[in-house]
């Protein structure tokens, strides 16, 4: 792939980068431990330290709100930057010459790619809008806009356009100034099935989508139906594809715009349809942005919690508020914002709302905003909708059903006051739905890292998630040696079965680490960083999230295996959610009192094995209990492994007991 950092310059980038240096060009760090730092988090709000780093392992890990990586993912974050511009940045810094794989010609860098994808973008969009209001063949897209209410003055605020039917409109209008290669990566032309170029956009209406910075990156495009013809459904709209400029994830319609009003009036409509937004905007409310066909998702949430810190969605029924509502309540917490729902009455979207109010729409709309429910308040009265509360057992039902989602707030005062909500709804004594709230809370209260949310709590109990069920607390802790100390460990991770961990998740962070380790293959860097190749080993861990990047890196794994560094590294290139729990690994203190020491392993190690035992020990024993002892004849046999592995357990126990006693 033209245009890629060459393995060796991020690699001498990353080792020649001072994490603690570059962190604290943001943030205040103070010395908290031998081999860490603390400060106020820059990714969330809080007022005691909880972000945390380690200058000797060069990673970060926030117990705040979980954010964790090496130097690069932090740069990548805190500027909003690619991963080819933080390499940049990071090797001009530390004096580090790159080089570029593939074309050596400077003018296919990524900056300047993008660069010519916004231009392309920005003619496409002037030429669909010369079209719309010139064009012969763009009458009815002007009947349409018409129809919708959307004046003239807003078809010129917001550039709207049209793309006729034929297929090279805009090819042969840019293919002077651009090569095929980008237009299609622009994603303003595709190939047909014979190989030839055709516009990707034809008989529609054209929405250009800008970044926030208002550059141009894309279209939102409606299909406008032929005369005579309902549009077909499922294909109303098309959006411009993903490319290196348009990531429908962290694109939100007209924020280039609405950003200055939403930090005004400290409030953001968020809508569904392009053609909402320009009504709202018409009628004199400018804090409205649309996701650009997706839902709203975390990157949004976090995008917008930039402006503001209340979010109003709106909906034009219940279907879909509920959906929406749903999705983001699994998120919200994360991010300061507070989300309200707000559903239109009798089904009308935003852009009817205000223009059957022709002239007071904004006022209107005001007024039916201010009554947007909180989003945890909304879930809850949807769980009591449709309920007979006359009867006990739907009662009863119902008030499970909202505690259900009281229960997992992370803030007591939210989680009391809406528990008060559900016992005022269900009309129960509220000291009664707090007891059920209780009995609710404790198994979630053992979830991984729950014991950690609060930074201080966490150093003060070293060992976080103490309160986990003690299975995953082994389990846990084998991983934080296995990352932090693997030479004082037993075993080395490609020695050790994945079967020894009961817990999904941690099995799967086992199986990276496995994949990482020496002696799982005989792996090794390959010489050139190789290709990438199915077996993802430790020099050719790489899975590319986008194209272009250069996020590849051939680990130096020295006998004990790679450094947790080198390890917070491959887990990155797997996956934002791996790389943050292998971070959050290095960084967390173990559960020995002091350093971790050889024998503090193996009595680990130990109890991870009994846990082990346990399960195969009780997997049995449900067999044995289905089987007749005196028909099967594999009762026997199963019986023979079943005394065994109490004797291999009860061998353990007796042994972890004398190491503990003495
Ligand atoms: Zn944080």
């Amino acid at each position: 792939m033209p245009g890629r950092i060459r393995q060796e310059d991020v690699e001498q980038v990353r080792e020649r980068s001072d994490l603690t240096k570059v962190v604290s060009g943001y943030l205040q760090l103070k010395k908290t431990g031998r081999d860490s730092l603390s400060g106020l988090c820059p990714f969330h709000p809080e007022k005691t330290p909880s972000f945390s780093v380690s200058p000797t392992k060069q990673v970060y890990y926030c117990f705040g709100c979980g954010e964790g990586g090496n130097v690069f993912r932090f740069l990548e974050k805190i500027e909003n930057l690619s991963f080819p511009e933080t390499v940049e940045r990071l090797a001009k810094e530390t004096g580090v010459t790159l080089r570029y794989e593939g074309e050596s010609d400077a003018s296919r860098r990524s900056a300047d790619r993008r660069e010519v994808l916004h231009r392309a973008n920005a003619e496409a969009a002037r030429l669909y809008h010369r079209m719309l209001t010139e064009g012969r063949e763009a009458g009815a897209a002007r009947a349409y806009l018409d129809e919708r209410g959307i004046e003239e003055r807003s078809v010129e605020r917001f550039a709207v356009g049209f793309a006729p039917t034929y297929p090279d409109y805009l090819l042969r209008r840019l293919s002077k100034t651009y090569s095929p290669e980008v237009l299609v990566e622009a994603g303003l032309a595709t190939r047909d099935d014979r190989g030839n170029l055709r516009d990707r956009f034809r008989g529609r209406v054209m929405f250009p989508i800008h970044d926030r910075a208002g550059k141009s990156v894309g279209f939102g495009a409606r299909h406008l139906a032929a005369p005579g013809k309902p549009a077909p459904e499922g294909a109303k709209y098309l959006n411009t594809a993903e490319s290196p400029v348009y990531r429908k994830s962290s694109l939100l319609y007209n924020l280039n715009r609405a950003k200055a009003e939403i930090t005004r009036t400290g409030r953001a409509f968020v809508v569904e349809g392009y053609t909402d937004v320009i009504a709202l905007d018409q009628a004199g409310i400018g804090s409205v942005v649309a996701t650009c066909g997706t839902a709203l998702g975390e990157d949004h949430l976090r995008l917008l919690s930039l402006f503001t810190d209340r979010l109003v969605l709106a909906f034009d029924s219940d279907a879909a508020g509920v959906r929406a509502a749903e999705r983001a309540y699994g998120f919200h917490q994360q991010y300061p914002v507070d989300l309200f729902v707000l559903i239109l009455p009798e089904g009308l979207d935003p852009a009817d709302f205000v223009l059957a109010h022709r002239n007071d729409g904004d006022r209107e709309f005001e007024a039916l905003a201010g009554n947007a429910i909180p989003l945890v308040e909304y879930m809850i009265r949807r769980a009591f909708a449709d309920r007979l509360l006359a009867d006990v057992e739907e009662r009863s039902r119902a008030v499970r059903a909202g505690l259900e989602i009281v229960v997992s707030l992370e803030d007591p005062v939210r989680r009391e006051s809406y528990a008060r909500l559900v016992a005022s709804m269900a009309g129960e004594r509220e000291h009664a739905v707090m007891l059920e709230l209780q009995r609710m809370a404790e198994p979630l209260d053992a979830r991984p890292g729950a014991a950690a949310r609060d930074g201080a709590a966490a150093r003060s109990r070293p060992g976080a998630g103490s309160r986990m069920p003690p299975q995953q607390r082994v389990e846990r802790e084998s991983l934080r040696l296995l990352v932090q100390t693997p030479d004082i460990c037993p075993v080395t991770a490609g020695e050790l079965d994945p079967e020894r961990f009961g817990t999904p998740s941690y099995r799967k962070i086992f199986e990276f680490l496995r994949d990482a380790s020496p002696h799982a293959e005989a792996l090794g860097p390959s010489p050139n960083g190789g290709g990438p190749s199915a077996d993802a080993g430790l020099g050719v861990a790489a899975s590319p999230r986008s194209n272009g990047d250069a996020r590849r890196t051939g680990a130096t794994a020295g006998p004990a295996g790679p450094s947790a560094g080198t390890l917070v590294s491959l887990a990155q290139e797997r996956g934002e959610q791996l790389g943050r729990l292998v971070a959050a690994l290095a960084v967390e203190p173990t559960e020995s009192d002091g350093e971790p020491t050889g024998e503090y392993a193996a009595a680990v190690f130990d109890r991870l094995e009994e846990f082990h035992l346990g399960r195969q020990i009780d997997e049995l024993r449900r067999e044995l209990e289905r089987l007749n002892p005196q028909k099967e004849p594999r009762y026997e046999e199963l019986f023979g492994r079943m005394v065994a592995l109490l004797g291999r357990r009860r061998r353990l126990m007796e042994e972890g007991g004398e190491g503990r006693s003495s």
